[in-house]
Order: C-alpha cells, then structure tokens, then sequence
C-alpha cells in the first residue's frame, strides 16, 4: 500500500501550474501575489507633521549660537490641518498653527510641539528652538516611488492590503482562489434541519469540509448529499467536476454500497491513488481529470478531516502558489505511553497540549476512533507517529506538533 510520503508525493505531481487573475484588494486578501509591485508614488505623499504644534523655520543651532539669537515671540500667522494645507508662505520669524498630518507650509522647515510653546495672543514663545527637520514626516521617507515594494509570492495579508491602499492601488494579479465543490454521499444522509427517521443522520461531512476550504482559502461549493446511487451520483460528481477541485466523501471503502470509485471511473476520473498506509483515513481516493483534481475522502468523520488536512490542503495550497512546508514542526514529547501498530503505517492522533517550562508535552486523547467528533473538537492538536516496528511509543518520547502554519 502507498505510504504517505508518497501519496503527498503524487498529489504534488499531479497539481496543475496555479492561475493569475486580477483582483481588487479584498478579493486578494489571503491570496498570492502573482506580481511583484512597484510603488506608484511616495509615501508620505508629502513632507507633513508627525505632531500637533507650530511650523516654522529654524536655522541650525551653530548659526544661533553665533548670531546670539533669543528665543523671541512668533506672530502666528494661519493654520495647517490634515486635508487643508496653509497656502502661504511661512517667512522666518512666523509661525503657522500646525496638526498631525498636515503639509508642512513653505518656508517652514520645523516643527515645535505644541507642549513647548507657551502662547500669548496671537503669539507663541518657544521654550527652546526646534532641530530643523524636527517632527517633520518626510515624503517617500517610508516608500520612495518607483521602488519595488512587494514581490510576486508575497500572501497579502491585511498588513500588505494597508500598504498596497495607502498606495492607491485598487487591483493586483494573484493566484486565483480555487473553487471546491463538496459532495456527501450515503443513502443514510439528509441535511440539518430534516426530521431524521431511523437508521439516517446529518451529512455533517458537507458542512465541516466546506469550513475546512474556507481555512484554506478557497471557495466551497457544497453539492449536498446524494444517496449510494450510480446515476444520481455521477449526475453530482458531473456538476462537480466543473470546479478545480471536487471532494467527495463516503463511498470510496469496499463495502457494497461503495459506488464513489466506479461512478468517478464513469465521469472520466483517472484514479491516481486509492489506499493510503495511514490511521486513520486508509481508504482515501486521488484522481484528475483535466485540470481537476478529484479527492474521495472516507465517510467517517474524522476520517475526512485528516485527510482533507493532509492531501487537500497541500493540493489548495500549491493550487493558489503557496507552496507547502510539512506543518508537523512544534517539538514535544509523549506525556503517557501511544500504543501504535507495528507496521510502516503513519498515524494522525489527537492530543492535548501543555507547555511546561520550556518544553511541550502532549498527552493523547483516549477517544482516537474516526467517528467521535467530540474528542476532535476537544483536541488542541495532532501528532504524527509512524510504528516503524514499534507496537508502543513509550512516555517521553520525542513527537512533531502539528503548528497553525497551514492555516
Ligand atoms: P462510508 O465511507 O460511506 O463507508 O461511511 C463511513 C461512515 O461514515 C458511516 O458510518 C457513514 O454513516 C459515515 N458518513 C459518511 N458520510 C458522512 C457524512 N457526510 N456525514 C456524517 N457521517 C458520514
Ligand atoms: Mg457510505
């Protein structure tokens, strides 16, 4: 059976080159750049003041000293807001009433907090004279125009959104967001909401797998359930193919009511894989057609999720050029012995996560079946373990704490 190395392996392969597309900035918040960005002018756009105060001219202090200059009064002769500069000219010996984020008016070359200034009339007296240069904010001090600011494979994350705004660019080309149609299938499944008869539950599959594209940042299309019905299902699975990724779950195992493989086959799916050496979600299913990539995840909960986190997330992330760093990086150790299977087999087991003193210790949760929902919303977090001939991982042994950096 493929192990999971290989499986993420013929995943990677098979992912097609991402897609550019121009976006404006809330659409391309999440996403990749699929340029790299010039800035288009100077921020500050123009020298203006980083306090409320007096602008005015000062002379260096050398040439005070030397003139025997005092510290005289200062006729204020007009005001300077953010959005509506002093249109005069500043004349030495003058002062303009200044606020944070106005254009510094011509002639002044400094500005005096207004904690400083004592004032008298239409006057101020400083208490010392200003640096020159002093609480001015300096056009293109922060980004000088035509300067690379962003390169292409930068995420835009809300940080780069304020610049590329500041900037006044409206629209960038990124990676495109993937859409990801989600289909349950099972005669026993009927939507939230339904009253349910004997034998039926909640697809709950649809809605969590939807949730978990989002995490990824893409697009979910939920199909809904469809009963275990060849036709009724390659009607779905149709329709799904039309995004670029189609997740199925349930009805991909051995048992008789199991028609995801041979409906896939029917709609032109080449499988890619089926059955993976994993614990839990052995039976996973990969094909493509096309540029689609088509994943048939088990039907047991838990099941899907593991494996939607460990192939279709990486396959979303690729998809939308983000690449793909192994997550399972956070050091720990065993806080209590992890009865593992002795064969090459990889296992993905929920646990609890303690930091103490510097080092994290993880104990797992007694509930590791792939149907109990309850222990994996109670998890703070998974391990990866592979047997490697071992029936045990015995307390204190060193472990790979899934981090947060897929999300
Ligand atoms: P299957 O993979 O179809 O053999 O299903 C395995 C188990 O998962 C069965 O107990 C199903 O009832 C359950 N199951 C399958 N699909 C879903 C779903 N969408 N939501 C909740 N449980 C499901
Ligand atoms: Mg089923």
């Amino acid at each position: 059976m493929l192990t999971y190395e290989e499986a993420l392996g013929r995943i990677q392969q098979a992912v097609p080159a991402p897609r550019r597309q121009r976006v404006g900035l809330e659409e391309a918040f999440g996403l990749v750049l699929a340029e790299s960005i010039k800035a288009p002018c100077n921020l500050p756009r123009f020298d203006n003041s980083a306090v409320d105060g007096y602008a005015m001219f000062a002379v260096s202090h050398e040439e005070r000293v030397s003139n025997g200059e005092p510290l005289s009064a200062l006729p204020v002769v007009g005001t300077a807001e953010a959005g509506r500069p002093f249109d005069g000219v500043v004349e030495p010996g003058r002062a303009v009433r200044i606020f944070t984020g106005a254009a510094v008016p011509a002639g002044a070359n400094a500005v005096v907090m207004q904690e400083y200034v004592t004032t008298r009339n239409e006057e101020i007296i400083l208490d010392r004279w200003p640096r020159i240069g002093q609480n001015i904010r300096r056009r293109g001090e922060d980004v000088r125009r035509g300067r690379m600011i962003l390169d292409a494979g930068a995420r835009v994350r809300p940080e780069e959104i304020g610049l590329l705004a500041a900037l006044g660019i409206q629209r960038v080309q990124v990676f495109r967001r993937p859409r990801v149609s989600i289909l349950a299938t099972g005669n026993e499944l009927h939507a939230a909401g339904t009253r349910l008869k004997p034998g039926q539950l909640y697809d709950s599959n649809g809605a969590m797998l939807a949730a978990l594209v989002r995490q990824a940042g893409a697009t979910p299309q939920p199909l809904g359930a469809v009963p275990d019905d060849l036709e009724l299902l390659a009607q779905e699975i149709r329709r799904g193919l039309t995004a670029d990724v189609l997740v199925c779950s349930g009805g991909i195992s051995v048992g008789d009511k199991d028609l995801g493989r041979q409906a896939l086959q029917r709609c032109g799916v080449t499988r890619l894989f089926w059955q993976v050496n994993i614990k839990p979600g052995m039976p996973v299913w990969f094909g493509q057609r096309g540029r689609t990539l088509v994943f048939g995840l088990p039907g047991n909960p838990v099941s899907a999720f593991v494996t939607f986190e460990e192939f279709v997330a990486p396959a979303l992330a690729r998809l939308m050029g983000q690449g793909w760093r192994d997550p399972y990086t956070l050091p720990a150790r065993l806080a209590a012995d992890l009865p593992v299977s002795g064969s090459r087999r990889t296992q993905f087991v929920r646990v609890a996560v303690k930091g103490d003193n510097g080092t994290t210790q993880v104990t797992p949760l007694p509930d590791q079946g792939s149907h109990q929902l309850r222990s994996l919303a109670a998890a703070d977090g998974w391990i990866r373990v592979t047997a490697n001939g071992r029936h045990a991982l015995r307390s204190g042994s060193p472990v790979f704490v899934k981090s947060g950096a897929s999300r």
